[in-house]
């Protein structure tokens, strides 16, 4: 297998690389508002409560980093000393406590994820501690996938063997880029040493699964050099799953990426040099494409997911996500619940003060229509499975796509005429060198794009 890089050229980079998001939801982010408020994300609780046989799925934020790397687009609170966990577990069981109060009778916990931050910031016996927490509140499905992000430099075995005893199946390992300069550079010293002894420590102890995550658009980094440190992830780590991100610089959001050189940032089509070399790697290895920039072995479920259409697309990314409602607990975590999004506070210490006053803790959300439900599934369809089916549309919905979105299928007009997806009666295929371009082609679905937000919100999409 070998990717198809046919009319690939840096004009074509040039005219469709510009802002856009990143669809992880849609209505994205920046269109949630205040007015979707504690008791509006209540009703949605609610709602979902009567859903009582239908699994759920559960995102879990741990905002603590010892330090911070100057690359990092998360939403972490710095302490080098331990201290601030201590209350902030306390407040997830609270959290966790008023969740279950709302979604009382018990839902099953069929997906479980820890993200940060970094979660193994606590120590095994606060994860031990947390981890009841939640499922003494929500049992834990006997096939849940469970899984937590790590980052090796303050991961112990110790923390390693409580985790896999407690239950957790996946692990998910940033690393970014192999190469000392480039990790200089952003303030992340990762060895491939240390990252080896904890996949095979993983390993070891049974985790089904290990995704690396790779950034490129970093400072310093090369074509042939990024391509170096994709080799020796695949020849040292062999990961079940790759996430290779763009390295969205959003400094107007994120100040300390003011701290990185913009003069050695490759950027246009250097940068996108950047991400074919890794892609051609990775496929070339056998690893199977998914979406625009995650990569799977093809015994790993997110592959064998491809071909049994349960591929979804949220706020961690591609996953396969087997519950219908997802709720998000801790600081700055976002649900998705009977048919609304809910965002909660983003500074730690309004979190905290609001669910120590008994209050749910949403600071911002969206009640979705029946025309967002329409052009999400359709922007997720596309960018899951790179593929539109008309009569899947109509069969759904009850509309004809060619009909209501006759503007969006104009707008595509241009991008079919550059070879990047194909459209006739039946719908629209992407090529293969529109999977580059997955964002631009989703884009003429959403209809909040022409609305104001404060200021840039969005990265580049390439
Ligand atoms: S460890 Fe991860 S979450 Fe923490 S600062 Fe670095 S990139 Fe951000």
């Amino acid at each position: 297998m070998t990717l198809d890089l046919t009319g690939l050229t840096p004009e074509l980079l040039e005219k469709y690389d510009r802002p856009g998001p990143r669809y992880t939801s849609y209505p994205t982010a920046p269109h949630f508002h205040t007015e979707f408020d504690k008791e509006a994300y209540g009703a949605r609780l609610q709602k979902a409560a009567t859903r009582a046989d239908e699994p759920l799925s559960m995102y879990v934020h741990l905002p603590f980093c010892e330090a911070r790397c100057t690359f990092c687009g998360c939403n972490v609170v710095i302490s080098p000393r331990r201290g601030p966990e201590e209350p902030y577990l306390a407040a997830l069981e609270a959290e966790l406590d008023l969740l279950k109060t709302a979604l009382a009778p018990r839902r099953r916990l069929k997906q479980l994820h820890w993200g940060g931050g970094t979660p193994t910031y606590l120590s095994p016996a606060q994860c031990e501690q947390l981890f009841h927490a939640i499922t003494s509140r929500f049992p834990l499905a006997d096939d849940a996938e469970v899984a937590l992000e790590i980052d090796p430099c303050v991961t112990t075995m110790e923390h390693l063997a409580t985790l896999r005893r407690l239950g957790f199946n996946r692990l998910s390992m940033g690393l970014q880029d192999l190469d000392p300069d480039v990790q200089r550079a952003v303030q992340r010293v990762q060895s491939l040493e240390l990252t080896r002894e904890h996949v095979e420590e993983a390993r070891r102890l049974g985790f089904d699964s290990v995704n690396i995550d790779l950034i490129y658009g970093l400072p310093l980094q090369t074509e042939d050099g990024f391509r170096d440190t994709v080799r020796t992830v695949i020849r040292e780590l062999a990961p079940d799953r790759v996430a290779c991100f763009s390295y969205a610089h959003v400094p107007w959001i994120k100040p300390h990426q003011r701290r990185l050189d913009g003069a050695t940032m490759a950027t246009g089509w250097e940068k996108f040099r950047l991400f074919v070399g890794a892609a051609q790697e990775f496929v070339d290895a056998g690893y199977r494409s998914v979406g625009f920039d995650h990569f799977a072995r093809p015994d790993d479920e997110l592959a064998r997911a491809l071909d049994e259409d349960r591929v979804h697309r949220n706020f961690m990314g591609y996953t396969v996500m087997p519950a219908s409602d997802q709720v998000g607990v801790g600081v700055s975590s976002i649900g998705d619940v009977a048919g609304a999004y809910a965002a909660n506070e983003k500074r730690l210490a309004a979190y905290q003060r609001k669910v120590a006053a008994g209050s749910l803790p949403v600071e911002r959300g969206i009640l979705r229509s029946s025309e967002d439900e329409l052009r999400r599934a359709i922007i997720h369809r596309i960018i899951c499975t790179l593929k539109l089916d008309n009569a899947w549309v109509e069969q759904e919905f009850g509309i004809d796509p060619r009909v209501h979105f006759d503007n969006a299928f104009e707008a595509l007009e241009p991008m079919a005429a550059d070879g990047l997806v194909e459209i006739d009666d039946s719908g629209l295929q992407v090529t293969p060198p529109g999977r580059f371009f997955l964002r631009n082609l989703c884009m003429p679905f959403d209809a909040y794009l022409k609305q104001p937000t404060d200021g840039p919100v969005y990265s580049r999409t390439v």
